[in-house]
């Protein structure tokens, strides 16, 4: 399962403070309220996502793991009306109606206050304002870059095309085309909301005609067809630090797309892909070695020359190294990404047997063996009895 970004869900940055969390929800959980017209699954996932982010241990966990896993409460410990159901009868009535948990009653409260009490129309007291509140985060982007083993080892500045909605430079964002301007929109006179419903459930939404910006075009821009943004493609420099991993994702800050209406831009994801090498491998911030050896080099021992990531060193092979031991040498692999110092050199050996041995050398190793004659003792525990 997918970890969920509450910040997201809320629309919200993860630096945002009790008071700003508590606003978005505000507004999302009256947008979303299934009474309202919203859907359901989206009204739960607002309540979870605000359950978790105002909740000063729950969000600390959150921030640290990503994830909240305390959120199975037995009933009642969860706060006030931990487990309650939506108050009093709203449509649908008790018993037919939707049972919300982890939501924070005391929020609610304010809620049914606001949508009950009449006070939906324009402004809701504390609430942001309605109807032309039309600030929103860019979307975050997510691209590919590929790399060298080096250049995963070391860093490297690099340029990625990033497709980017950016506001249309023939209208400045207006949608209308030069000469001519939007016009004040006569399903809503401007105001970017529409009542719906009827007394007591009387409540506003966005204008589906100018979609919540009061305007409607009449005459559309050529460039953006009356969108009043344009995708283009800019290369964008990002500095990839050293020691990224394959299918690793790094976050640059701010270099998503821009955001509409004055909401700050989303967030750009690069995700490090590294070509392989011909012969050392990644292991995490270890870098593997696979190290042929003679068989007279894995019993004499010897003294060999290997290449590291940081250069060419000396490795002392012990006198009967057997086939598959690992030589570890520490701080010799690539740089850790997060924390200090490096990963190890791990060099793996591999004895060779030789496949293609001339009548002098057979005869050498026959007599190497009768010398030994100890064929027998290496097998003793599968002898048969
Ligand atoms: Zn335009
Ligand atoms: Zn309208």
């Amino acid at each position: 399962m997918a970890a969920k970004d509450y910040y997201e869900t809320l629309g919200v940055p993860k630096s945002a403070n009790a008071d700003e969390i508590k606003k978005a929800y505000r507004r999302l959980a009256r947008k979303h309220h299934p009474d309202a017209g919203g859907a359901e699954e989206k009204f739960k996932e607002v309540g979870e996502a605000y359950d978790v982010l105002s909740d000063k241990e729950k969000r600390a966990q959150y921030d640290q793991f990503g994830a909240y896993f305390g959120g199975n409460q037995p009933p009642g410990a969860g706060g006030p009306g931990g487990q309650g159901g939506w108050p009093g009868g709203g449509p649908g009535g008790p018993g037919g109606g939707f049972q919300y948990t982890n939501v924070d009653m005391g929020d609610f409260g304010d809620l049914f206050g606001n949508l009950f009490g009449g006070g939906v129309q324009g402004s809701a007291p504390g609430g942001p304002p309605q109807g032309r509140s039309t600030a929103q985060r860019g979307r975050d982007l997510t691209y590919e870059v590929s790399l060298s083993f080096d250049e995963a080892l070391t860093g490297v500045s690099t340029k990625v095309d990033v497709q980017r909605t950016e506001k249309c430079g023939t209208c400045h964002g207006s949608g209308a085309a030069p000469g001519t301007s939007a016009v004040t929109c006569s399903m809503c006179q401007g105001s970017g909301h529409v009542a719906q419903g009827q007394g007591v459930f009387s409540f506003s939404r966005p204008c589906p005609v100018c979609g919540g910006s009061g305007k409607t075009i009449e005459t559309p821009c050529g460039t953006c067809r009356g969108k009043g943004s344009v995708v283009r493609a800019k290369p964008v420099t990002v500095q990839i630090p050293p020691g990224v991993t394959d299918g690793g994702k790094i976050r640059f800050k701010g270099k998503g797309e821009s955001g509409v209406g004055g909401g700050p831009a989303g967030d750009l994801y690069v995700v490090t892909r590294i070509k392989p090498h011909p012969y050392f491998t990644r292991e995490g911030a270890d870098v593997a070695l696979e190290l042929p050896v003679t068989m007279s080099e894995a019993a004499l021992g010897a003294q060999l020359e290997i290449p590291t990531p940081s250069g060419r060193i000396k490795l002392k092979i012990a006198p009967g190294t057997q086939d598959g031991k690992v030589y570890k040498l520490p701080g010799k692999g690539a740089p850790r990404l997060k924390g200090s110092g490096s990963g190890d050199m791990k060099v793996r050996v591999t004895v060779v047997v030789p496949q293609d041995l001339s009548a002098e050398q057979k005869e050498l190793l026959k007599r190497f063996a009768s010398s030994r004659g100890d064929a027998d003792t290496l097998r003793a525990h599968l002898a048969k009895d």
